[in-house]
């Protein structure tokens, strides 16, 4: 049994150790002036019935791996053998992969992808979480992003029963607490709904992240973007932040605004101090901070709140510290791929000095806008 998905229910072979599912398709509001991610690709939401063979599908190829594993004499485990096996074949195909990655390497998690699955009726949500659950053994966290809007919508009983059935984590683009720079970016949503959707989706169980945008005020709001960012989380309380730095992809209408003047980027240092305002201002949180993304100039900025703020602040001191050389060369490094933190520089800071003058040299570029491009490769 060999299966092929033109427009599968999974994506292709990718490093998420999560199953990757999908229970609608793109993003129904299509419209934040920031996102490179939709496009103007149209939404639609799949049926149940549709999500159900989808899952069907992985459980047959659940089944035929292990059927492959006793025919190998592996007794029905995902094995070294079995996986080679079935990564060498080339006529088993990338969403068998993905399975079988998933099945190996994985810990039971599973991630609906696209932007706003709780915009699916609460009873077929429901329904198809709880298919999920009854034909995918293992299973031991799903997760999805949610939007605000939709969740305010949600009344707390409908949380709470899409909880129950399965879904354990959302994931909620905050992006900025601030109304102005909410409706600046279209983003859809104002602080008010963020903060009663973060409180519900708490209330019903589950476990939140809120993704925030530092560089999102650009120069004429930074200052409010970090306050008004603040505030919302103090409300909220999530169990996660997540900071995701602002970076302005072409072909966005952000990217018009950037051009015509009406928007203006922070600076690596700036987007750093106005990090620091917000953390300054988050004061009775227990949320978990990360910057576990490489747009972010500091990945060590983890810890959780109170305990950690100082430490925080500390890894902020230490960057702004920094001579303006070594911050450049640090920022050159850390877009490059080279460094995660400040304490990785001493080791490379030669190498990354002659990087610097070969690569002016070679592209004629002043070195600000070779690291600014650099720092796009992430978007
Ligand atoms: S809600 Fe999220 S996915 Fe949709 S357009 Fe805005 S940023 Fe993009």
């Amino acid at each position: 049994m060999r299966f092929h998905f033109e427009q599968g229910p999974i994506r292709p072979p990718s490093e998420s150790r999560s199953l990757l599912l999908r229970f609608t398709r793109n993003c129904p509001w299509n419209r934040c002036a920031f996102c490179p991610v939709y496009k103007g690709r149209p939404f639609s939401r799949r049926s149940v019935g549709e999500i159900q063979a989808d899952i069907d599908t992985v459980r047959a190829i659940i089944d035929d791996i292990k059927t492959l594993s006793w025919s190998m004499g592996e007794g029905g485990a995902i094995s070294a053998p079995v996986m080679n096996r079935i990564l060498t074949d080339p006529a088993i195909t990338g969403c068998y992969r993905h399975v079988a990655v998933w099945l190996y390497h994985g810990d039971g998690t599973v991630f609906l992808q696209d932007a706003n699955n709780p915009i699916m009726r609460t009873r077929d949500l429901v329904a198809a979480l709880r298919y999920l659950k009854e034909k995918i053994p293992g299973i031991t966290r799903i997760t999805s992003y949610g939007r605000s809007a939709t969740l305010a919508r949600k009344s707390l009983w409908e949380l709470r029963e899409i909880h129950e059935a399965g879904l354990d984590r959302m994931h909620i683009g905050l992006e900025s607490g601030s109304d102005t720079v909410l409706q600046f970016m279209d983003k859809g949503a104002t602080a008010a709904q963020h903060i009663e959707a973060g409180l519900k989706v708490k209330e019903a169980g589950m476990t939140l992240s809120e993704y925030v945008m530092p560089g999102l005020g650009g120069v004429r709001w930074s200052r409010e973007h970090a306050l008004e960012t603040a505030r919302v989380l103090e409300a909220i309380d999530p169990h996660f932040i997540r900071l995701r730095t602002l970076r302005v992809p072409p072909d966005t209408p952000l990217w018009d605004h950037l051009q015509s003047g009406a928007f203006q980027t922070l600076s690596d240092d700036e987007v750093v101090r106005e990090i620091r305002l917000m953390i300054e201002n988050l004061h009775s949180i227990h949320s978990t901070l990360t910057s576990d993304h490489m747009r972010n100039l500091l990945e060590n900025l983890e810890g959780t709140f109170p305990h950690d703020k100082p430490k925080l602040l500390a890894v902020i001191e230490e960057y702004l510290a920094l001579s303006d050389d070594d911050r450049l060369l640090y920022r050159l490094g850390r877009y490059g791929g080279a460094l995660r933190c400040v304490d990785d520089l001493p080791a490379y800071r030669s190498r990354l000095a002659t990087a610097r003058r070969e690569l002016e040299q070679q592209t004629g570029k002043p070195i600000d806008a070779l690291i600014d491009e650099l720092g796009r490769q992430y978007l």
